[in-house]
């Protein structure tokens, strides 16, 4: 695995490489952008990828702008070592592993989130936090040049707003959306997670199962968007709920379920950790 952490080196070799490993035709080039800490919803990712290209590049980078003042930027957790190894495992070409000052300059051009789909949801706790992220994948997408880019479901408004980037700026990678993974017992993998206390951990429960029972209630022909969401709520409580919703693919509001098209989203706060989660109906 060669690991490189400087963009224009990278951009460089992935060049030569795309074109010249003894193959006539160009080489297709799975992306998996990450925050490192790799955890089995990587890995799931980092697996798809593997799978469908010839050449795969993992990136580490704990991006500053995507987060807001008093965030957790300082102490998000960092595994350098264990995250190369999972790397390696996992059958990856290239890990890119860049600085800060090298992927940001000053007073520069950035990408503006939506004004409404980026400021509703996880964007009215974290106002502009999208614009970090969009930026940020944006110069990665640039410097990888990949066929197709890798990005988890669980974050399911993140997802949505990178694809409509992709869409609307007319770019050629294709963006693959992969299931949440999940612990055995419903709670999804998140590099978050270690925050949690044993307490906060079982506290944390509420989210997954409150979903659970969404779907359920489908199962059982309710589709009133209220009504499920009034279920979901009393699981929920007594976390500190941000926002419990139910909309359509598009992140539009819905008043009954469209199944095939709904997501439901949950973010609450355990102790201090902001903890998401959504299910796909
Ligand atoms: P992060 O390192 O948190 O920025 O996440 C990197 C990528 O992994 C993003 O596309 C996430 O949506 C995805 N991801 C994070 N957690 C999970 C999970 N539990 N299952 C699947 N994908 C995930």
């Amino acid at each position: 695995m060669k690991i490189i952490s400087n963009p224009l080196e990278l951009k460089e070799y992935l060049k030569d490489k795309r074109e010249t490993d003894g193959f006539q035709v160009k080489q297709s080039v799975g992306f998996v952008p990450t925050m490192g800490a790799l955890h089995e919803g990587h890995i799931s990712l980092i697996r798809e990828a593997r799978k469908n290209n010839d050449i795969v590049v993992v990136s580490i980078f704990v991006n500053p702008t995507q987060f807001l003042k008093g965030e957790d930027l300082d102490k998000y957790p960092k595994k350098y070592d264990a995250d190369k190894k999972i790397c390696e495992i996992g059958g990856v070409d290239i890990l890119f592993f860049p600085e800060a000052k090298d992927m940001y300059g000053n007073d520069e051009v950035s990408i503006l989130a939506p004004i409404v789909r980026g400021y509703v949801l996880e964007g009215t706790s974290r106002p502009g936090h999208f614009n970090g992220v969009l930026t940020v994948v944006m110069k990665l997408l640039n410097i990888v040049e990949p066929t197709r880019a890798y990005f988890g479901k669980k974050d399911a408004q993140q997802l949505n707003l990178i694809s409509l980037m992709v869409k609307h700026f007319f770019m050629s990678v294709e963006i693959v959306a992969v299931d949440t993974v999940r612990e055995s017992d419903g709670l999804a993998l998140s590099s978050r997670n270690v925050y949690l206390s044993k307490e906060e951990r079982q506290e944390a429960l509420k989210i997954s199962s409150s979903l659970q029972l969404g779907a359920k209630m489908l199962t059982q022909n309710v589709v009133e968007v209220e009504e499920i969401l009034k279920k979901m709520r009393e699981i929920l409580s007594p976390l500190e709920v941000s926002y419990v919703e139910i909309l359509n693919r598009d992140f539009e509001i819905i008043k009954k379920v469209e199944i095939g098209n709904s997501i439901i989203l949950v973010e609450a706060r355990v102790g201090t950790t902001r903890l998401l989660d959504n299910i796909w109906l």
